[in-house]
């Protein structure tokens, strides 16, 4: 039994007794216990009030009524559990505080917005990035602020890209990135950047590419051609058409580089919107390409198998498609050893996404390559990569056509037991193959 129990326990066993005391004396026993205990409840019931209008009034510590047993224990009690309902508060407060200068101390713009695009909260960078103003723009819709379609787009949209790279309206030399990322139930955060300079200097990367691989396509026509003609020269002794022999293969080799770079950096600085293309017969392509590869020598009959859905079509540009296919089977040729078994696929996956997967039983490629794979110039053996006239361009180049096509390129591989490559494209290029397909 605690303190306080045992107090009420004596207290109460002191008003019967002294309710039968007052009883044996006045021969009036049950009435005067009956008034006892009415005493005793009367002095509880004033208790009560008391506590309750303490409480009424804010439960003040000078104004907490003075009472024993139970009802101190009781007092006691409340007043611990607004101290610390007090102190988590507070602590709450810090912690918003906390929260709300280190967002305000955030580079990026940052704005809190409600699942409807409605502005609930936005840091200073907001002010200065997006011309946001407080309190005007609280509770205003975002998209009637940023009123570029994209980023509608991108703000209401199912399933949202990571990121978006939107000009500003104000200063076309301006780029941000925007993300948003979902919180809570109804709660989206948007951070903005400003990436103009990364992106001047991507521009500036692209163009020194560009134009350095155009100016040096002239000069290694001329060398290639003055080689062609000396290499076959009878004056030139054997050891110096030989050597002839070598210099033409290496600028063969460089010009194949260029025009991987120039192919690279026309798709880089071009965009394809959603509807361009035309109809592409992605099952006879691959067919095709199978044929060529054993007319050509590359391959030995029956070891590429196509397994196409032949009513599937994909809206795209064709030579782009072409160089797809042909750069993944040339890989799956190029780098395992004679007569390793390939598969060509083309289907469509459960979402509705046309899908490439071209798969060899091949050498295979250890885990940690595979995300880099898709770099420039990035090969997992440089040299022999380079013996068999390998660029290190061809992935970039697949991966980036994936992309224009609104796809993705996924890549899996074991040592030893062989490597698969995926590419989805976006679920609205595909269509039913017409008559008049190409
Ligand atoms: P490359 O011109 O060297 O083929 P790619 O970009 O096409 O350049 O490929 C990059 C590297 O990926 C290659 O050098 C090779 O090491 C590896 N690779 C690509 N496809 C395969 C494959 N099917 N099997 C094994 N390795 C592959």
């Amino acid at each position: 039994m605690n303190k306080f129990r045992t107090q009420e326990v004596w207290r109460l066993a002191g008003v019967l007794l002294t309710g039968v005391i007052v009883g044996l004396i006045t021969s009036q026993l049950w009435p005067a216990i009956a008034i006892a205990l009415l005493v005793y409840s009367l002095w509880l019931l004033n208790h009560l009030f008391q506590l309750n209008n303490w409480i009424q009034r804010g439960l003040k510590r000078s104004e907490a009524p003075n009472a024993s047993g139970v009802l101190e224990n009781i007092i006691s009690n409340i007043y611990r559990l607004k101290t610390s309902k007090k102190r988590g508060k507070k602590r709450l407060a810090e912690l918003l505080g906390q929260f709300k200068s280190s967002a305000e101390a955030l580079p990026d713009a940052t704005v809190i917005l409600r699942a409807s695009g409605e502005i609930q909260w936005f840091n200073e960078a907001a002010e200065n990035l997006l011309g946001l103003q407080t309190p005007r723009d609280l509770g205003q819709r975002i998209d009637n602020l940023i009123r570029e379609p994209e980023f509608r787009k991108f703000l209401y949209a199912k399933k949202r890209k990571e990121e978006l790279r939107l000009t500003s309206s104000l200063d076309k030399s301006v780029t941000f990135s925007c993300r948003l990322i979902n919180y809570g139930k109804e709660n989206l955060l948007l951070t903005v950047r400003d990436v103009s300079i990364r992106e001047r200097l991507d521009q500036v990367r692209r163009e020194f590419v560009s134009n350095a691989s155009h100016e040096l396509r002239t000069p290694l026509t001329v060398i290639r051609g003055y080689l062609e003609v000396m290499s076959a020269d009878d004056k030139c002794s054997s050891e110096v058409q030989k050597n002839m022999l070598i210099i033409l293969q290496q600028t063969t080799q460089m010009e194949t580089i260029i025009n991987e770079l120039l192919t690279l950096s026309r798709l880089e600085n071009s965009t394809l919107s959603a509807d361009e293309g035309e109809e592409v017969d992605v099952a006879t392509l691959l067919q095709t390409l199978a044929t060529d590869a054993v007319q050509s020598g590359r391959a030995i009959s029956g070891q590429i198998t196509v397994s196409a859905d032949n009513r599937l079509c994909i809206k795209a540009i064709k030579p782009e498609i072409k160089s797809v296919c042909s750069n993944l089977l040339y890989n799956a040729l190029q780098h395992n050893p004679k007569q390793t078994p390939i598969e060509l696929q083309w289907f469509s996956s459960g979402s509705g996404e046309p899908c490439l997967v071209v798969s060899d039983d091949g050498e295979g490629i250890e885990q940690q390559h595979l995300g880099r794979l898709t770099e420039r110039f990035y090969r997992v053996d440089s040299s022999r990569s380079r013996e068999s006239g390998g660029t290190g361009l061809g992935l970039a180049i697949v991966k980036h056509i994936v992309q224009r096509h609104g796809g993705r390129i996924d890549i899996s591989s074991t040592p030893s037991v062989g490597s698969s490559f995926t590419c989805c494209f976006a679920a609205s290029r595909a269509v039913e193959c017409s008559d008049n397909r190409s």
